[in-house]
């Protein structure tokens, strides 16, 4: 049966920033609170990371690394509202927060080629469904013409201590200078987007600060 109501158009909240900033906590608290897929960005480019180390690829050879991509297959969904993604059919969502993906990442995520497909595979989201999505780029590159984007930051010594409060060896320094300082798709704030400081907010508060940039950027009915 067809229905002559317009289907409501899909829209993309982007949540960037820093590691350890507070933004996946807060990208899944917004996505229960509005209904929408959370995608952890993060995740696709561990789980690639993962592969290359499982191949024993060395992540600084670029050349290496690119060929995995031309042989891999990689699949993102979603699992309820949770994004998920397989490699060559394997789901390594269990294994992605190790000491070694955390070193080795920023070397992986840096390869123009791997971020291309990713990206592209990102955007594939808003063919069925409306999303949150986090990361670094989400609103510089992925989706830079959403009106939603907020820059999630905190101090470093605050999120430094998050890290090491959940067990996780990983230097949140070195990573996001890396991240910052790649020349493709580095983090930055993103055109449009509003900051908010986790660093003195509780979970609750954080949210609620959240949804009212979000309510100021024009989103409807929250
Ligand atoms: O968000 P998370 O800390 O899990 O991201 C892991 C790494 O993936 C980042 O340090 C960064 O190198 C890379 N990343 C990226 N672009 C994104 C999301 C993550 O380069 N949109």
């Amino acid at each position: 049966m067809s229905s002559d109501l317009p289907a409501l158009p899909r829209f993309a909240i982007a949540i960037d920033g820093p590691a350890a900033s507070g933004k996946s906590t807060l990208a899944r608290e917004l996505a229960k609170r509005l209904g929408l897929v959370m995608v952890n960005s993060g995740a696709m480019y561990r789980a690639v990371t993962w592969k290359a180390l499982q191949e024993n690829i060395d992540p600084a050879d670029d050349a290496a690394v690119i060929a995995m991509m031309d042989r891999i297959d990689i699949h993102c969904g979603e699992i309820g509202m949770k994004s998920t993604c397989t490699i060559d059919g394997v789901d390594p969502s269990n294994e992605l927060r190790s000491e070694a993906i955390n070193a080795n990442v920023s070397a992986i995520s840096a390869i123009p080629e791997v971020r291309d497909r990713l990206v592209q595979l990102q955007r594939n989201y808003l063919d069925h469904t409306s999303i949150i999505m986090e990361g670094r780029d989400i609103g510089s590159v992925v989706f830079p013409d959403t009106p939603f984007k907020i820059y999630i930051d905190a101090d470093e010594d605050v999120r430094a201590a998050r890290r090491a409060h959940v067990g996780e060896v990983d230097s949140v320094s070195k990573r996001d200078a890396a991240d910052s300082e790649r020349i493709t798709a580095p983090l930055k704030i993103a055109d449009g987007a509003v900051v908010l400081d986790t660093s003195h907010h509780t979970i609750e508060s954080g949210v609620t600060a959240a949804i009212e940039i979000l309510k100021q950027q024009g989103l409807p009915e929250i």
